[in-house]
């Protein structure tokens, strides 16, 4: 049998190949295969094509490759099918055909005229495949291709599909819609600290919380990594996009679950309106990121609607970067430093220092703006070094004057503080300055003490070993509980200044920040009260026990020229008061 397939195959040459190599193929590949003479009688089929249509070899030898047709293609199909065979040598297409056992399936197939040396047709060469599968997956694909597979909300395609939709029903009307931009902030130090699989999760649930505060009529979609988008339709004023963007801000600032850990993160959100800022989805869309961007500048965790002056900001993104850089490299960052009072004794306990930046083409910059800039950019841990090494030439400064030893405590920017070099970095600039780290606190944000778990313990015990005093910062942002915070090494909780500025007139705020006094002192922590600026709210902290108090009712940050003179006049005052 094997012999008697062996000489027909030798009297075909397909495509050139040597005999031998054609049989191998004809036995393994997937296409199935048949070859006819020339009046379109099968002469062989291969195992695929057994496989395929159900027919065994026996039963098909001899017979046209009509046995297989559906009856779904009218004659002039094959007629025209042949035709073009005849003419070119070839034709290919999708063609329905039936199996055996009755089943209609689709198959790409490709048929070929076999000439002999002359010229001459003497065979024809059918090879196909099986379109079932790819049937069934291609319509898999066009579903997928709708929606992210991640989360289940629309993707960036088929937004762009209902947003045309949307837009275009809109002309005949007045009708405005908002587009909000929305980024997470700071997702790529989780994914990159947690894992891939939590940075998962943590969009799903950041898509169900948003979906949550949607309406069916509106369209949210993934739009990138860490990006969603969000149109509001048909709203009758800007202040229901704003609502919105402050419900999504406030719900993905609630800590999410994740593997018996907390995660916290917050949001970015910029808002163009239709047709203000655009007629297309894409200038609307592009313009809510320009927003976007606005926000994160800004300070994050907060939403911006698209205005003209926010043109200029991706070129000013440019020269930041590259005027930062001139900064670091040229040493021309100052620090500046805000006392803190012990308001119990009337002491100075210490001082914050405060970075400041004056660059010649964009003026002064704010730490507020610049820092942010600085992480995402890969200056972070050149800049911060510069920082300490600043804060240590002007601590052995103070020192010398005066004799002075106020602590000095240091803000860390939180990218920093999680990248490995982190602590080996500020040991090393503090041995080569030779200051004792027992005089400076650093100060962490609780969003950093948060986002990192377990490294964070093991981080700041390695910091307390070497001597540093540990700060938490802008205490009451970050949802984080007293008694989570308890596992850490903190000797210092700053109150947040949003708490502060309106105590007097918020008795929920006076509540809070009695609550987180009361709770710090039964955990050992000190609390420093960040932001005040008058004599009530000083005298309010007094009374509820609040032992540390800054802000610009003592004095705002001044250069280190100035803190010798600062302190000089503190002792007057003092001594007058007695
Ligand atoms: P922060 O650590 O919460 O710093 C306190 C901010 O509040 C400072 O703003 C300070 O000037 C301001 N402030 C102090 N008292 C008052 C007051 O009574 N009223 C008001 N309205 N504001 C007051 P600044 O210097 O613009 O810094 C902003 C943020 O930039 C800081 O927030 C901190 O997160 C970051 N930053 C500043 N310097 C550094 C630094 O050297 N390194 C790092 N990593 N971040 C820094
Ligand atoms: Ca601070
Ligand atoms: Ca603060």
């Amino acid at each position: 049998m094997a012999d008697q397939r062996f000489v027909e195959m030798e009297e075909l040459t397909i495509s050139g190949f040597p005999i031998e190599l054609s049989e191998k193929v004809f036995q393994k590949v997937a296409e199935g295969i048949m070859i006819t003479d020339l009046s379109k009688r099968i002469l062989h089929v291969n195992p695929a094509f057994e496989i395929v249509t159900g027919f065994q070899r026996d039963e098909v030898i001899g017979h046209t490759p009509k046995i297989l047709q559906s009856g779904i293609h009218k004659g002039d199909f094959y007629q025209s099918m042949w035709t073009e065979v005849q003419t070119t040598g070839e034709w290919q297409g999708e063609i329905w055909n039936r199996r055996k056992n009755g089943e209609i399936y689709p198959e790409w197939l490709n048929i070929m005229a076999i000439r002999d040396n002359a010229g001459e047709i003497r065979n024809y060469c059918g090879i196909f495949t099986d379109l079932t599968d790819r049937k069934s997956a291609e319509k898999e694909l066009k579903e997928m291709a709708l929606t992210d597979s991640l989360t289940g909300v629309s993707n960036r395609y088929d937004f762009a599909e209902r947003m045309q939709q949307l837009l275009k029903t809109s002309e005949k009307y007045t009708i405005t819609h908002s587009l909000l931009f929305l980024d997470l902030d700071r997702f790529k130090q989780i994914n990159d600290s947690l894992g891939h699989d939590i940075g998962d999760r943590l969009l799903v649930e950041v898509s169900q919380r948003i979906r949550e505060l949607i309406k069916n009529k509106d369209i949210i979609a993934r739009y990138g990594g860490d990006e969603f988008v969000i149109a509001l339709s048909a709203i009758k004023h800007p202040r229901e996009a704003a609502h919105l963007a402050e419900s999504i801000i406030d719900a993905l600032g609630r800590p999410f679950l994740l593997n018996e850990e907390e995660i916290y993160i917050s949001t970015s959100i910029g808002i163009s309106l239709y047709p203000n800022d655009g007629q297309t989805a894409d200038e609307l869309l592009r313009k809510a990121d320009k927003a976007m961007y606005f926000s994160k500048e800004n300070g994050r965790n907060q939403f911006c609607f698209f205005h003209d002056e926010l043109k200029p900001s991706s070129k000013r993104h440019v020269v930041l970067e590259s005027e930062l850089r001139k900064a670091i490299e040229l040493k021309t960052v100052k620090m500046v430093y805000q006392p803190k009072i012990d308001i119990v004794n009337n002491r100075i306990t210490g001082y914050e220092a405060l970075v400041r930046w004056e660059s010649e083409k964009l003026g002064q910059v704010s730490p507020a703006e610049f820092i942010p800039h600085a992480e995402s950019s890969g200056l972070i841990a050149p800049l911060s070094e510069l920082i300490f090494e600043k804060v240590c030439e002007d601590f052995i400064q103070f020192n010398m004057e005066r004799g002075n030893k106020a602590p000095i405590s240091i803000n860390i920017s939180g990218m920093h503080f999680q990248q490995s070099q982190f602590v080996s970095t500020l040991k090393s600039v503090f041995e080569r300055m030779n200051c004792q780290p027992s005089f400076f606190e650093l100060e962490l944000t609780e969003h950093t003490i948060m986002a990192n778990g377990t490294e964070t313990a093991d981080k700041l015990n390695e910091l307390k070993n070497l001597g540093f005093k540990i700060s938490v910062d802008d205490f009451g942002t970050g949802y984080s509980s007293l008694s989570y915070l308890h596992r850490f090494p903190i000797d210092y909780l700053k109150i947040d200044r949003s708490f502060i500025s309106n105590i007097n007139g918020i008795k929920e705020n006076e509540l809070i920040v009695n609550a987180i006094i009361n709770m710090a002192a039964s955990l050992q922590m000190d609390v420093i009260a960040e932001g005040a600026e008058t004599a009530e709210q000083v005298e309010l902290l007094r009374r509820l026990g609040c032992g540390i108090v800054q802000g610009y009712y003592f004095s705002k940050p001044m250069p280190a020229e100035s803190v010798s003179y600062f302190v000089e006049e503190w002792n007057i005052s003092q001594q007058e008061r007695v």
